[in-house]
C-alpha cells in the first residue's frame, strides 16, 4: 500500500490544528466574535457554535455576553439545550461571561420566569445586578491564580454572585467603590464564568486562563 493511500487526519470540525485546543463560542447571540479573536489571540483554534454537530467538534465552550432571556430562548430553538448539559456532564470546560455566567447558575434572581440555564454551576446570581443606576460600571478586580495587575473589569448590566455552594470557588471580587466586595468570578471544576468583559478590553489574560484549563481537561 503507497503512503499516498493513507487517510488525512482530520477532526471533526475540520484540519486538526496544532495551535491549540479546539474552543467553541456558543454564538445564538451576543459578542461572538470578539471571543473568537480573543481565544485565537490565545492560542485557541477559535470558531463559532451554533448547531449540536458544531458543538461535538469543539474541546471547549465560551458563552458569551449578550442577553441570557434570548440566549435561553434560542438554546431551545436550535436544540443546543440538551447537547450543552449533556457535554457538561461529561465535563467538557466551559467559561460563561456576563449572559454567559446567568446561563451557567443553577439560581437566577430578576430574572424571567421562562429562561433556563444549563446544568452549572451550584450559586445564584442576581441579573442586572450593576445595572439599576448605571448601565455600565469599570473597576479593578484580582483573579487568584492569574497572577499580575488587577483586570480592569468592565460591567454591562451584569450579574453579581449572591451565593455559591460548597464545591464552587470564588476566584474575584470587585476590591473597591461601590460594589465593593461583591463576587464577580468563580469557579467549579472545569466551569468558570465572570460577571465582566475580558474579552473587550484586550486584556488576553482570562482567555489564555481558559485556553490552559481546556488545554489539560
Ligand atoms: N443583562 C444581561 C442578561 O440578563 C447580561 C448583560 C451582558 O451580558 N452584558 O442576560
Amino acid at each position: 500500500m503507497s503512503a499516498r493511500s493513507e487517510p488525512v487526519l482530520r477532526s471533526k470540525g475540520g484540519p486538526v490544528s496544532a495551535s491549540g485546543p479546539t474552543i467553541g463560542v456558543l454564538a445564538l447571540q451576543g459578542d461572538v466574535r470578539e471571543h473568537v479573536t480573543a481565544l485565537a489571540a490565545a492560542g485557541a483554534d477559535a470558531r463559532p457554535v451554533r448547531r449540536p454537530a458544531e458543538l461535538d467538534a469543539v474541546d471547549g465552550l465560551v458563552i458569551p455576553g449578550g442577553e441570557s432571556t434570548t440566549i435561553s430562548k434560542l438554546a431551545d430553538i436550535f436544540e443546543m439545550r440538551d447537547p450543552i448539559d449533556k457535554r457538561i456532564a461529561d465535563g467538557m470546560p466551559v467559561y460563561g461571561s456576563c449572559a454567559g455566567m446567568i446561563m451557567l447558575a443553577t439560581e437566577v434572581l430578576d430574572g424571567r420566569p421562562d429562561q433556563r440555564g444549563f446544568a452549572g454551576i451550584d450559586m445564584t446570581v442576581r441579573r442586572n445586578a450593576f445595572g439599576r443606576q448605571v448601565d455600565s460600571f469599570e473597576a479593578p478586580v484580582e483573579i487568584s491564580g492569574i497572577p499580575g495587575e488587577p483586570f480592569h473589569a468592565v460591567f454591562i448590566r451584569a450579574p453579581w454572585v449572591e451565593r455559591v455552594g460548597g464545591g464552587v470557588e470564588v476566584i474575584g471580587k470587585v476590591t473597591g467603590g461601590p460594589a465593593a466586595d461583591r463576587i464577580v468570578a468563580v469557579r467549579q471544576g472545569n466551569l468558570l464564568a465572570t460577571s465582566f468583559h475580558p474579552e473587550l478590553t484586550g486584556d488576553l489574560r482570562l482567555h489564555a486562563y481558559f485556553v490552559e484549563l481546556v488545554r489539560a481537561a
